[in-house]
């Protein structure tokens, strides 16, 4: 058996098209900003694919970029006066920040209606709430990839790692699509019995290849969320495709699976903050 391979870069072009259509049905021109500190090479790539997106779907993006040095209250500042900014509907602050800034201070000084990550505590909280508002992009992003192959309910769904930016939240969006949900992580014993153990597999810990075909029921739907940039500049899931893909039943390859989808579902936040902001409902 081979697995399905899902195609997120497809599945990402085909909602940028219907986001495009839709803001243009909508009549509106959502602006965001984009906030970069320092010069780490993987941040520019992302920032520069968001910056290509905005432009496919029809959002203005103002990039506002600052060097490593830059202090926190600076920053603070800057995002204070964004927030009261009526011509701009979201704000993203580039992740990593350098130590000597609290990124969670900063990500909490977002406004929750403007904050398209989805990382703002307000929003984490209204996800575990069962009452969604503005939820992160990659989370978002996976479990649209999962219903492109799978239903979700009832199935038995692992999560592999417990982060705020992709595992607690897409543990919590399984919840909600009524799937019976483990996360498990760095201290969880025997892991391989308990990921194989999962209809729908979600690995999100960074460590390239741990996930192999012992780890995997037959059948399952796998979904790599890890990057790991190796010295050539080659990009590695926390999966090891060859041998995974003859057991499940679907996986996402890495690259071209979920980051696509992640810088999608930015899109989808930006159009659904400028709605909401003009007291519309998102429709899509
Ligand atoms: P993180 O470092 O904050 O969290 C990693 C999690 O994995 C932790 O909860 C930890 O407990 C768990 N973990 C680490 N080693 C483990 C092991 N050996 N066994 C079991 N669990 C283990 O990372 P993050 O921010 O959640 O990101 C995870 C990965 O996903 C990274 O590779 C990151 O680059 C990638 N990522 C990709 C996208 C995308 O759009 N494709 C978006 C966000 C993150």
């Amino acid at each position: 058996m081979t697995a399905t391979i899902i195609d997120g870069k497809l599945l990402a072009e085909k909602w940028k098209e219907k986001l495009k259509n839709y803001v243009a049905e909508e009549k509106i021109v959502p602006a965001i900003s984009v906030i970069m500190v320092g010069n780490d090479s993987a941040s520019q790539v992302y920032v520069r694919n968001k910056l290509m997106a905005c432009e496919r779907v029809g959002i203005v993006c103002k990039l506002h970029t600052f060097p490593e040095d830059i202090e926190e209250k600076d920053l603070l500042r800057l995002l204070y006066d964004l927030n009261s900014d009526d011509k701009i509907n979201g704000i993203l602050v580039q992740m990593p920040l350098p130590p000597h800034i609290d990124a969670a201070k900063v990500t909490d000084a977002i406004d929750p209606d403007k904050d398209i990550d989805g990382f703002h505590s307000y929003n984490l909280g209204r996800l575990y709430a069962g009452r969604p508002h503005l939820i992160s992009c990659t989370p978002m992003g996976i479990v649209h990839l999962i219903k492109s192959v799978a239903d979700i309910a009832g199935k038995n769904a692992v999560v592999i790692g417990r982060s705020l930016i992709v595992g607690r939240p897409v543990a919590a969006m399984l919840v909600n699509e009524n799937a019976t949900v483990t996360i498990a992580h760095s201290k969880t014993v025997n892991l391989p019995e308990v990921a194989s153990n999962a209809d729908i597999l979600v690995s999100a810990t960074g460590r390239a290849g741990i996930v192999t075909a012992e780890y995997v029921k037959k059948g399952a739907v796998v979904i790599d969320v890890g990057i790991t940039r190796g010295k050539d500049g080659k990009l590695t899931g926390d999966v090891a495709f060859d041998e995974v893909k003859s057991v499940a039943g679907a996986i996402t390859p890495v690259p071209g699976g979920v980051g696509p989808m992640t810088i999608a579902m930015l899109m989808y936040n930006a159009v659904k903050a400028c709605l909401l902001q003009n007291g519309k409902k998102m429709t899509i």
